[in-house]
């Protein structure tokens, strides 16, 4: 009986060995330990010997017993282990790769692009470092007006540009040197957009920021007016901000329009009856614009007395804070994720 209970234990550890699923192990511990099992009719025989068989036997099949269970419960483990590891619930949600996404200035510049150049605008780029020639002296600004001032403008010392003289450098301050260029480069007729960032020496607060953006339109015809601006400003603004949205020209002087005018959206919030958005005056002003001024013409190359043209210039960073309820113009260029991630 001692062989055959040492021969058992070898058949059962084997057994238990070659076990791979939880199934295979149940089976193995019935068909050996079950009430019915090999090893418990082994353990039931040893009851019945005599007293000192009894002794020496009892003791040896007690011993396998234990050993034998401790294995079986040493298999259980390791395969709920695996299976735990290995198992897969379908239910639960997915991590999500993070996306790049868009800025929500670009995501306002590419829908106001998108629109302009649906009525035949093209949208043209141009250079962020300018000569003082376009910035300031084609767009009419002469030599004394205060937006030449070092207090605003940024001006750019290399060697070869002694800062202030005639050919200076400096970052623009605003995207209306491309009216220049565009004339420059296309001539007349003319239909043009031109999105861009601009600098200004300002010290900064909730609306105020050294680098901010605007859009320029230009457009250039014969027998060009007000009511063709005022027609396309009217057709953008039920674009930006609903069909209901009126326009509001007042005047406002600038050196490169003649007339010149401040541009307001009736508040698309309120519409028009007031509310902190448009701080109870029913009107969000979001643009310059006029009628070109002849000596602009005449610096791109065009004859005032042949094409007459409107410009305006949109500031997007003043938009995108009234479209999406920004309160605080410099978080813009922050960089805080927990700022851009909301667009
Ligand atoms: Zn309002």
């Amino acid at each position: 009986m001692e062989e055959k209970l040492k021969e058992l234990k070898q058949q059962i550890l084997a057994g238990l060995g070659k076990v791979n699923s939880a199934d295979a192990r149940r089976g193995l511990e019935i068909k050996y330990l079950g009430r019915k099992g090999e090893l418990t009719k082994i353990l039931r025989a040893v009851a019945d010997l005599s007293a000192t068989e009894k002794k020496t036997l009892g003791k040896l099949a007690n011993d396998i017993k234990k050993e034998i269970q401790e294995k079986f419960a040493e298999v259980k483990a390791a395969l709920e282990k695996g299976a735990k590891e290995s198992f897969v619930d379908a239910t639960l949600p997915g991590i999500r790769a993070e996306a790049g996404h868009r800025h929500p200035i670009t995501i306002l510049q590419n829908e106001i692009e998108d629109l302009f150049a649906a009525m035949g605008f093209m949208v043209l780029e141009g250079p962020e470092l300018e000569s003082d020639f376009y910035n300031f002296t084609a767009l009419n600004i002469p030599p004394d007006h205060p937006a030449r001032d070092m207090q605003d403008t940024f001006y750019v010392e290399t060697p070869l540009n002694p800062p202030l003289s005639g050919g200076s450098l400096l970052m623009r301050t605003q995207t209306s040197p491309m009216q220049i260029r565009a004339m420059q480069k296309y001539g007349a007729p003319l239909r043009v957009v031109a999105p861009g960032r601009c600098f200004r020496s300002e010290a900064t607060d909730v609306r105020h920021e050294h680098t901010f953006y605007q859009l320029e339109g230009l457009m250039i015809d014969r027998g060009i007016n007000f009511s063709h601006l005022k027609a396309v400003l009217e057709e953008s603004g039920k674009k930006l901000f609903g069909p209901e949205t009126k326009l509001r020209l007042r005047p406002k002087y600038y050196p490169f329009v003649e007339p010149g005018a401040n541009g307001e959206y009736s508040c698309f919030l309120c519409a028009g009856r007031g509310c902190r958005l448009c701080k109870n005056t029913g009107w969000l002003e979001v643009l310059g614009c006029g009628l070109v001024h002849p000596n602009v013409l005449r610096a791109g190359g065009l004859d005032p007395k042949k094409y007459q043209g409107f410009a305006f210039g949109y500031g997007l960073d003043r938009l995108a804070m009234l479209k999406y309820a920004i309160n605080d113009i410099r978080l813009f260029h922050s960089g805080d994720l927990r700022f851009l991630k909301q667009f």
